[in-house]
């Protein structure tokens, strides 16, 4: 049975206050799955990324048991240092009032701190897997006390092959322990990898398909390639583009569109992996600070990230994963607030786009502007048979039709290829 409210899911009055404080009134859909089951001390695999609410769905329940008592005893291991620090705060924002310490530990750093730091006795630690390694081997940190291991995106951390590093950290804490693993998605080496380290686990998800429908008004602009950045500028002048996040393909796309943006006199920052730490810090903190209005930034960079009040995404490039695509527009709509997901797609991308609406079930609406649009009736633009929608400059708000809007005929002649 599912509970509906969290002072069913928690007991603590502190806890409870500082949802509260959080402003999250209903848990979410993972939250009221997960919770029962992690306070039963079940392990527990959680199908689910970033958006769902599953960092509160493991650190309520655990700072809950650890309430009133001291020592390490919650480690969670997540790929990426913007994710741990994501993770790190959000431990901070709910287990500071119930006295928990909470350390990040994470690569890019200085070590000096990081010793001090786990030399005074934390209760959690939120580490990216090489630089705790680093720390056991130096014997900075002992894991012997941890009762719970928590592994975010593990899909991620096995990508970036920290495997190796995964196993080290796996015998040096307890046998006997309560495991949770979290992952965006199910490949093998995950499945394996969760079979394996966990014992008799539930099994929970949070469906990224109605995240990505529920909030998120989805739209297409066919675009010449050589007009894209043009289209960008544009789209950038519209009333509401408050906070905009800009995804590109590659680390040198988003270094030459930055910089035409800011030739365009957009007040605009950079993010992608070959930015040192310093750098995307700066660029992050502007962002989510409100003094640059646009975030131009690769996939890998943006991975875990939490912003709050993304007015718009804009897929720049289309990604080649579907998967990428529910992410990346999942980084806006969230918690219940309403965003727009735009997508510029060159005759190029038309695949792509369709593999990506096969995902989600419906097909996105096109939005054409005669003078970027690429012409339609020959060439690769023959394959496009989605509905384009005219639209005036101003760009009309048009829903996402599903699937369900269109007669079968409609729905093989876009999917059925
Ligand atoms: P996560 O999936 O853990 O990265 O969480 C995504 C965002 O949702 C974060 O900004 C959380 O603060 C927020 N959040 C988590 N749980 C809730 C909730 N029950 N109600 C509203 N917002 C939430």
């Amino acid at each position: 049975m599912e509970s509906q409210e969290f002072s069913e899911l928690v007991a603590s009055p502190k806890l409870l206050e500082a949802v509260q404080a959080l402003g999250w009134t209903e848990p979410t859909p993972i939250q009221k799955k997960a919770i029962p089951a992690i306070r039963e001390g079940r392990d527990l695999v959680g199908v689910a990324q970033t958006g769902t609410g599953k960092t509160g769905a493991f650190l309520l329940p655990i700072l809950e048991r650890q309430e009133g008592s001291e020592g390490l005893r919650l480690l969670v291991l997540c790929p990426t240092r913007e994710l741990a620090q994501q993770v790190a705060a959000d431990a901070r924002e709910l287990g500071t009032p119930t006295g928990a310490w909470v350390v990040e530990i994470v690569g890019g750093m200085p070590m000096g701190p990081q010793i001090r730091d786990l030399k005074a006795h934390p209760d959690v630690v939120v580490a990216t897997p090489g630089r705790l390694i680093d720390h056991v081997g130096r014997g900075n940190v002992n894991l012997r006390t941890i009762e719970t291991l928590v592994l975010d995106e593990a899909d991620r951390m096995l990508d970036m092959g920290f495997r190796p590093q995964i196993e080290e950290i796996l015998k040096t804490v307890p046998t006997k322990r309560q495991t949770l693993l979290f992952s965006a998605t199910m490949p093998n080496g995950v499945h394996a990898l969760a079979l394996r380290i966990l014992k008799d686990p539930l099994w929970v998800s949070a469906s990224p398909e109605k995240m990505a429908a529920e909030n998120v008004e989805q739209v297409v602009y066919p675009v010449r390639p050589e007009k894209k950045a043009d289209l960008v500028i544009e789209l950038l002048e519209r009333e509401g583009m408050d906070q905009v996040l800009v995804f590109t393909r590659t680390k040198i796309g988003a270094d030459t569109l930055g910089t035409r943006l800011e030739r365009a006199g957009v007040s605009v920052g950079v993010m992608h992996g070959d930015r040192n730490m310093k750098q995307r810090m700066k660029a992050l903190e502007a962002f989510d600070e409100g003094h640059i209005r646009v975030l131009v930034a690769t996939d890998v960079a943006q991975r875990g990230l939490d912003i709050e009040g993304i007015s718009h995404v804009i897929n720049y490039d289309v990604p080649q994963d579907p998967e990428d695509y529910v992410h990346r527009i999942g980084r806006t709509g969230r918690a219940g607030a309403k965003g727009d997901a735009i997508t510029l797609m060159t005759g190029m991308d038309l695949a792509l786009v369709r593999s990506i609406e096969q995902t989600l079930g419906y097909v996105l609406p096109r939005v054409s502007l005669p003078e970027y649009d690429y012409p339609h009736g020959g060439g690769a633009a023959t394959q496009e048979r989605a509905p384009a929608v005219r639209t005036n400059r101003t760009g009309s708000r048009l829903g996402s039709r599903r699937a369900a809007d269109l007669s079968p005929e409609e729905l093989k002649a876009l999917l059925g290829s």
